[in-house]
């Protein structure tokens, strides 16, 4: 059995200094929560709680004396407020590329701007950037949503970070036919494409693909969908104990990749798991 992992695959900058941020964090206080788990990963957040550290959902859960870590993907201003008002310790781990999201909305929402967010309505990032625009914003999910916008003097357009750039290029090609006057700030981070491109490559020259990753995690079952459409021998596994070694055959090329969101340590086990099936 020959192993190929994507060039491309598991943690992004951003949930590893999450991560990181974290472990510092409950080795330096007790008392330490993440305000919603801190990655979409039950491993990871299982060992935290073995540690210690806890989850919560609301900064009204905890006490004046513990520390709260806030998630990478952000939280809205209402958030911050609230902990302030608590007077918690609060140890920021918003994504650096999210809070560069938060910043570009507001500043051109300040200019006299209609904020358009490329993104997913529900999603917390997306709450997290309009929740720091003061003027006038608008969701827009996809290419049918913006071509339904009204005409108006001034758009600005930002995106989710994890948005995909074509459908933000085709956007903004709308929005140029929608107004006077359109600024066009592309906010989306490259973590999520360079992992799609890199399994997609990798999902055309093997005959089993194996996607690691939380259930839970949005761009792991994403990465999952792409490779299976390719490779119609896909799984998707949080751990390497959903793995059956029948499944594989001795000669079979096998293909490793892992969402922004997955721990090196759970893709080495699925190595060590293969090498010990192809002997
Ligand atoms: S995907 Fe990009 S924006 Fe999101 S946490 Fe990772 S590095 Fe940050």
């Amino acid at each position: 059995m020959e192993i190929f992992i994507a060039d491309h695959a598991g943690f992004c900058f951003g949930v590893e200094r999450a991560v990181s941020l974290v472990e510092e964090t409950s080795h330096k206080y007790s008392g330490v929560f993440t305000l919603g788990p801190i990655i979409h990963n039950p491993q990871i957040v299982s060992r935290f709680a073995e540690s210690g550290v806890g989850v919560c959902n609301d900064p009204e859960d905890v006490n004046d004396e513990n520390t709260v870590v806030v998630r990478s993907h952000g939280i809205t201003k209402a958030t911050y407020d609230k902990l302030s008002e608590r007077k918690v310790n609060v140890v920021d781990a918003t994504c650096p590329f999210v809070k560069k999201a938060q910043n570009r909305a507001k500043e051109l929402g300040d200019k006299g701007a209609t904020v358009v967010v490329f993104g997913e309505k529900d999603h917390p990032e997306v709450k997290s950037i309009v929740s720091f625009i003061d003027s006038e914003f608008l969701i827009v999910s996809d290419i049918t949503e913006a071509e339904n916008l009204p005409y108006t003097e001034n758009y600005a357009l930002v995106a989710q970070t994890t948005q995909n750039s074509e459908s933000f290029d085709k956007i903004a090609e709308i929005l140029k036919n929608k107004c006077d006057n359109l600024t066009i700030n592309n906010t989306i981070c490259n973590a999520t494409s360079l992992r799609q491109a890199s399994a997609i490559d990798l999902a055309k020259k093997v005959d089993i693909m194996i996607v690691i990753g939380g259930k839970n995690s949005g761009n792991t079952t994403r990465l999952y969908e792409i490779c299976k459409e390719i490779c119609s021998d896909a799984y998707h596994i949080e751990t390497k104990d959903e793995l059956k070694k029948e499944i594989f055959d001795s000669s079979r090329k096998v293909g490793i990749t892992a969402g922004a969101s997955t721990p090196g340590y759970l893709v080495e086990e699925v190595i060590e798991f293969l090498k010990e099936v192809s002997k």
